[in-house]
């Protein structure tokens, strides 16, 4: 289970999370929209400890992240703790980010030898098992510049899961690509879904939010204004801004 507990976090005078609390439980989806500068993407990366916290707490199977507790204080880990941690989070982004240098089956083998010491022949095997599961198998030796948007995001979401995470973060995993290459990353995601990944969606793709998420937590300005099941809170909104913006990508 993930717990964000209270969490603030300002850039300067900017308090961009005003205490934010979010629970998502082992084998569930959460779907997070909300307007630009609402806090999602800096939510998502005080998850996995890309940003440090000025308050609260960020825990994963009661495990903290980025920090110990002794007595009641709290301290920082080593970065190599939290390099540790991160591969139990896996994150994927708008813009992909493969190594452009590294075929594809080499982007999903690389972290798993160098990060968890896994052999290499028994990477390449659950590379290859995974590349299947996207339905890229065949592009095992091609390099990222070869793909399409769409494939390129389907090897990024295979290689977040090469590292067996305890839970998959995805950034507008969708808004970079072409409007025709939309649906067969959604596909991936909803086959995850399915199987029971756990998982945080930041998306404006309300459609994918009805059909996957088990909850939706809309943000506006820096905390959680609404959540609850997608019928609630997509049909049947409590609050004035959430009505607001839905009403704007509907
Ligand atoms: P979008 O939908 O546009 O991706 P978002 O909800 O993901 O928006 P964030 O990226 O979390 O919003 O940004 C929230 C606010 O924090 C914005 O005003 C942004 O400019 C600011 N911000 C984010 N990261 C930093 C940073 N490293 N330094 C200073 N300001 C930042
Ligand atoms: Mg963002």
């Amino acid at each position: 289970m993930v717990d964000v507990h209270g969490v603030h976090k300002s850039f300067g005078p900017l308090a961009v999370l005003r205490g934010v609390d979010l629970r998502v439980r082992a084998g569930e989806v959460t779907v997070i929209l909300g307007p630009s500068g609402s806090g999602k993407s800096t939510l998502l990366r005080t998850i996995n400890h890309l940003e440090k916290v000025d308050r609260g707490w960020v825990s994963i199977d009661g495990e903290l992240i980025g920090y110990r507790r002794s007595v009641d204080k709290l301290h920082e880990l080593k970065e190599r703790d939290v390099l540790k941690q991160r591969t139990n989070i896996g994150f994927v982004f708008q813009n992909f980010n493969l190594f452009p240098h590294l075929t594809v089956l080499e982007n999903l083998v690389e972290a798993p030898v160098s990060a968890l010491r896994r052999p290499r022949r028994e990477a390449e095997d659950t590379a290859r098992a995974l590349l299947g599961r996207v339905g890229l198998a065949e592009k095992a030796d091609a390099y990222p510049r070869q793909l399409s948007g769409g494939q390129q995001q389907r090897v990024a979401i295979a290689r977040a899961l090469a590292l067996e995470p305890k839970v998959l973060l995805f950034d507008e995993p969708t808004s970079a690509l072409d409007p025709e290459l939309v649906g067969e990353v959604l596909d991936v995601i909803k086959d995850l879904a399915r199987t029971g990944t756990t998982m945080i969606v930041v998306t404006h793709e309300i459609g994918f939010a009805r059909e996957v998420a088990d909850t939706v937590v809309f943000m506006d300005d820096g905390i959680v204004v609404e959540e609850g099941p997608p019928t609630a809170v997509l049909d049947a909104p409590q609050h004035a801004r959430t009505r607001a913006f839905l009403s704007k990508v509907l």
